[in-house]
């Protein structure tokens, strides 16, 4: 991958990573990485309640496996391993990363494994 486009990605990922982490936080929702500034928290004052709590739990935990999935793909790309796919180690293409830049699996890998879950257990 050229370091133009590891750039651009990873650049795309701390973007995410913010939104994700923003999202949470607004929602009242405690964020793994304690790094909350107080313009961040001061949002936490807003987070609704009652009835719209249970839908916000509900996306909380939507918000947090993507978070954790930004925050993953951020470490690999520290760590120089960004864009590779973690079943089979080839490169993910770039197409897909700049889709789903927090992508795990190569395309082939992800349809594997959708192929393998969608496969109604036999009777
Ligand atoms: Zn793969």
């Amino acid at each position: 991958m050229s370091g133009t486009a590891l750039a651009e990605l990873t650049a795309a990922l701390a973007v995410r990573e913010l939104q994700l982490r923003t999202r949470l936080v607004r929602n009242g929702h405690a964020v793994p990485e304690a790094d909350i500034t107080h313009d961040v928290a001061d949002l936490k004052d807003r987070a609704a309640e009652g009835a719209q709590q249970a839908v916000d739990d509900a996306e909380a935990d939507v918000l947090r496996g993507q978070h954790a999935r930004v925050g993953a793909a951020l470490r690999r790309a520290h760590e120089h391993r960004y864009g590779l796919c973690l079943a089979c180690g080839e490169a993910i293409s770039l197409e897909r990363l700049r889709a789903l830049p927090e992508a795990e699996l190569c395309l082939p890998c992800q349809r594997t494994q959708e192929g393998v879950r969608r496969t109604p257990p036999a009777r």
